[in-house]
């Protein structure tokens, strides 16, 4: 065991290093000294600007108002993700945040609808969810009563801006440097930082927020790492922002390509664009000038390349360090859950944050519930690859036939067998999550749950058109988003 944790050292000032500042400072600061050292010479990775909606748990923690982080950062609102020729060229469907239709105790409502397929009374699935249609329809608003399960598209440098003032405010002191040397102890912990201009930053926590480099929990504990390529072979990407044109819809778009899939996110006065693709099967001139010719709008800025690699590492807490952000592994942004997991590892931290000293047990418990989680989230990335109709180039063909997790496997198994799908504990996602992208992509269940048979065929239809209704009608009353954005929330 350590010494008691008086002294924390946040290495590292992108989203990361700001979110966990500003998390550690409100929320325990009181009692510990806390700093940040970034370095203005090495930049932020300038990318992540979707996100999903339990960001709210993270900004009601540290008591911001959603109104208030709306306008600073530019944001819009998101309700879900639509995927374009991912199934197929030429289809597409919407994964939104919403829930679909209604569960019962034994089901849920995709079994009543499978069986509504079958005897051709159905819509599609989206006209069941509100957020769907809602995101569809280009519709929305924040209401007292019946809010929409909402996330946000946001200027990630605005964002972590806004969180680096609110610490500051509460007492963080940053320090800027570069760091040149991480110093450690006899029995590996970390010391203390060295800075280039030869200050010392010493700590008992270190939280390493170097971004890919991994300064403090790879290059010098070497704590190892996951290689999940074989499973998600992208490994490159090419981001570059344009002025908008336009009003911005209410969902991400993922646009698959022959060899990976571009995004496009669209903020208030601008849209975020970029293209994870396969290095094996593009190469980055290709990629820029695919890109290029598939954007709207004056580019803002140079396209630049980013090169990763997809895993994570072997322990996210190794001795006296914390890895959060993408020092901690990296997952390609198709389901925009980097931010997401970042939250996650600040709110576990402070939740298990170490009473008397660092103990081994602290560190196994935070490492495994971390790996666990990354899991879930592997698994529901690699479903969009792998279960595809598409075959029209090496990349796809490739996806089609790669080995994939068998926790993965016997997921896809289990809703082609009879519809079911569960939510584990350290899901993310929910069961209308997992059944919108297995339906999406093509995957259609062979039998649905008996206890739907207990409905005659006409009760079934008059319980499905009533909540299309209701559904309908909620979404009919909604002031177009973009409305709704421009009085609720305006760019400053
Ligand atoms: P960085 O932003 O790289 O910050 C690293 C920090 O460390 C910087 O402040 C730098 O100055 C500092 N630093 C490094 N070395 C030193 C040194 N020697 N001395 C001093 N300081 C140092 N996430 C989402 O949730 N949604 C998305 O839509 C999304 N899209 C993405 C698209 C792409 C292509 C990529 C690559 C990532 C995306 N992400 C997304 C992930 C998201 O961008 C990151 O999780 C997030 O930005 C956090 O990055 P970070 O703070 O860990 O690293």
């Amino acid at each position: 065991m350590t010494a008691q944790v008086k002294r924390v050292v946040i290495a590292g000032g992108g989203t990361a290093g700001w979110m966990t500042a500003a998390a550690i400072t409100k929320l325990m600061g009181k009692n510990l000294d806390v700093v940040l050292v970034e370095s203005d010479q090495i930049g932020t990775v300038g990318v992540g600007e979707a996100t999903i909606p339990t960001l709210h748990l993270f900004h009601r923690l540290l008591g911001l108002k959603e109104q208030d982080v709306m306008a600073a950062t530019n944001a819009t609102f998101k309700l879900g993700i639509n995927f374009e020729n991912w199934r197929d060229v030429g289809k597409d469907y919407l994964h939104s945040f919403g829930f679909l239709g209604k569960d019962c105790w034994a089901c849920g409502f995709a079994h009543f609808w499978n069986k509504g397929q079958k005897l051709g009374i159905v819509k599609p699935i989206g006209d069941y969810c509100t957020e769907h249609l809602a995101a569809r329809n280009g519709r929305f608003a924040v209401l007292p009563n019946q809010d929409q399960n909402h996330a946000y598209h946001m200027d990630a440098t605005l964002y972590a801006q806004f969180l680096r003032k609110m610490a500051e405010s509460l007492g963080l002191k940053r320090i800027e440097g570069k760091i040149a040397q991480v110093l450690q102890h006899d029995n590996g912990n970390i010391k203390a930082l060295a800075l280039e201009n030869g200050e010392m930053v010493e700590g008992d926590l270190f939280i390493d927020c170097t971004g890919f480099r991994a300064l403090l929990i790879e290059q010098t504990l070497n704590t190892g790492f996951e290689d999940w390529s074989h499973y998600l072979p992208c490994d490159s990407a090419i981001a570059v922002q344009t002025r908008s044109v336009g009003e911005p819809v209410a969902y991400t778009r993922s646009i698959a390509h022959q060899s990976g899939w571009q995004w496009r996110i669209p903020l208030q006065t601008r849209t975020g664009n970029g293209l994870v693709y396969c290095s094996k099967f593009l190469s980055d001139a290709d990629a820029t000038e695919l890109l290029m010719s598939n954007i709207e709008g004056e580019p803002l800025n140079q396209p630049r390349v980013i090169k990763f690699k997809t895993g994570t590492r072997r322990k996210h807490w190794n001795k006296n360090c914390v890895a959060i952000g993408l020092s901690s592994g990296f997952l390609e942004p198709l389901e925009s859950t980097s931010i997401h997991l970042i939250q996650r590892s600040i709110i576990r931290l402070l939740q298990q944050f170490p009473s008397t000293g660092i103990n081994e047990s602290d560190i196994n418990e935070f490492n495994q519930q971390t790996l666990l989680e990354m899991d879930y989230v592997r698994d529901f990335i690699i479903l969009h690859y792998k279960v595809t109709e598409r075959k029209d180039s090496r990349f796809w063909r490739h996806c089609k036939n790669m080995e994939i997790p068998q926790s993965l496997a016997h997921r896809i198994e289990l809703f082609k067998d009879s519809g079911k799908v569960y939510k584990q504990d350290s899901d993310l996602f929910g069961v209308s999550s997992w059944v919108q992208v297995m339906l999406g992509q093509g995957l259609t269940p062979n039998s649905y749950h008996p206890i739907v048979d207990m409905m005659e065929d006409e009760e079934l239809n008059a319980f499905l058109e009533n909540i299309r209704g209701n559904v309908k009608r909620k979404v009919d009353a909604l002031p177009a988003h973009f409305d709704f954005v421009k009085h609720y929330c305006p760019s400053k």
